[in-house]
């Protein structure tokens, strides 16, 4: 039987240049997928009341550490040179199993409650291959979209993060694959990708390397490039080229230190691009490249990265992004004595890039990121009757400018309620326990190294 929800009279933002937005419009779900966007719907369906809501897309994030929830705001002052020291060096070899799968259910659960339906969980904690097997069994369990991307292990600094010569084990990327990803169905809800290091981080045999295992399966490949002084020296991307490596199927994170030549690059490869605009500003990284992207022809997307250090929520990287790249072309202009280029961001292209944007960078435009008629119902309803986000004038920048996690009230991911009434649905305290015993052991763990 035909399973149906309707959303009714929410002021709908569908992000879909064809249908744009209703101020007053149902949206039905039928089966997981979007059926219909109109004004008015009528159909035997299960009614959500949407009036005073704000009907989005869901977020898509494109780059987190989910492993990292269990060691949340344990560097809040670093800089990325201490992270390295602090992070991978110091915890990351300490994490057993049972920490990854802790600290993906309860990270799973924090996207979903923050209104974050597709999370790339950017997964460089595969210290041995039950590690992997920990981290996909709790994104599967909280229902949320992702894309699970193998990364190496993390034992220790000097061995995996700088001229390596270890690399991705491409047996067990494939063993994870035939286990978790043999559909290829455009409703799966977990799709995988491999998370690499990249020139300078590895040596060249082992870039070569996990750039053919990538090709070969078939995946994505998602690195980081060009953040702080040290990567933006490597000059990872004409490196990349100069190895015939670029392509299509590659998400770069940060690009913070591109050259001319490296947008460029990247832009006539068709490579797409994920910015974490809260630690690009805070730990050194470099501007967040928002709009030097888009002159580029490229659509960026918006990354959480790390919880060790900044929040965990795309209301945030919104403002970051929007607040960062105001202020540099403010200055710049006021430096230059010249108008402010009428071409500065605008709030609702903030909300573009949080959504649409993700999930074209994520490779899943075909079924996420708009509330399009035949995509995937990934949905969220915004309470704007909030005292923060109301009275509403314009939805887009109520959502992109006063919204917080707060106010995200239902969030459904491929057509079920995750969160209802403004709590999520999934058990809570479990996942609350699970990660907090997970804090412990790490925590006792770095004391009996010491
Ligand atoms: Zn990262």
């Amino acid at each position: 039987m035909t399973h149906r929800t309707l959303l009714r009279a929410g002021h709908v933002l569908s992000m879909d240049p064809d249908i744009g937005d209703l101020p007053r419009g149902d949206v039905l779900i039928e089966d997981g997928r979007i059926a219909a966007v109109d004004r008015e719907i009528g159909a035997d369906a299960e009614v959500l009341d949407m009036t005073g809501r704000i009907v989005i897309p869901g977020f898509v994030d494109t780059h987190r550490h989910t492993w990292e929830a269990s060691i949340r705001n344990v560097a809040p002052d670093a800089t990325l040179d201490d992270y390295f020291v602090d992070i991978l060096d110091t915890f990351a070899p300490l994490y057993t199993p049972e920490d990854v799968y802790a600290a993906n259910l309860a990270g799973a659960l924090e996207c979903l409650n923050a209104g974050i339906t597709t999370l790339v969980d950017w997964s460089h904690i595969n210290n041995t291959p039950e590690h992997p097997d920990a981290a996909i069994r709790a994104l599967a369990e909280t229902g949320i979209r992702a894309q699970y991307a193998y990364g190496s292990a993390n034992t220790s600094l000097a061995d995996y993060w700088f001229e390596s010569k270890i690399a991705i084990p491409g047996d067990d990327v494939r063993r994870i694959r035939t286990e978790y990803f043999s559909s290829d169905s455009d409703d799966a809800l977990l799709t995988l990708a491999l998370a690499t290091r990249g020139p300078g981080f590895c040596v060249n045999d082992v870039v070569t390397a996990e750039w053919a295992l990538a090709r070969e399966l078939g995946i994505p490949i998602t690195v980081h490039v060009a953040m702080g002084r040290l990567a933006g020296r490597f000059g990872m991307v004409k490196q990349l080229h100069d190895l015939g490596l670029l392509g299509p199927d590659t998400t770069y994170v940060h690009c913070c230190y591109f050259s001319e030549e490296e947008w460029r690059l990247v832009a006539d490869s068709g490579g797409t691009v994920s910015i974490a605009p809260q630690v690009e500003t805070q730990m050194g990284h470099g501007w967040p490249p928002v709009m030097k992207a888009i002159e580029h022809g490229l659509r960026p997307s918006l990354s959480i990265d790390v919880v060790t250090t900044v929040p965990g929520d795309m209301f945030t990287q919104i403002r970051a992004a929007f607040g960062a790249e105001r202020a540099r072309v403010n200055a710049a202009s006021w430096q230059a004595d010249v108008p402010v280029p009428d071409t500065m961001l605008t709030a609702r292209q903030m909300l573009e890039i949080a959504t649409r944007n993700g999930a074209h960078v994520a490779g899943l435009e075909d079924r996420t990121g708009s509330l399009t008629p035949g995509k995937r119902a990934d949905v969220v309803a915004i309470d704007a009757t909030a005292l923060n986000v109301a009275p509403v004038h314009d939805a887009a920048a109520a959502v992109a400018l006063s919204a917080d996690v707060s106010n995200v009230e239902t969030v459904i991911v491929d057509g079920v309620v995750r969160k209802r009434d403004g709590r999520l649905t999934a058990d809570v305290a479990r996942a609350r326990r699970l990660v907090e015993e997970s804090r412990d052991r790490l925590l006792a763990a770095k004391e009996a190294r010491a």
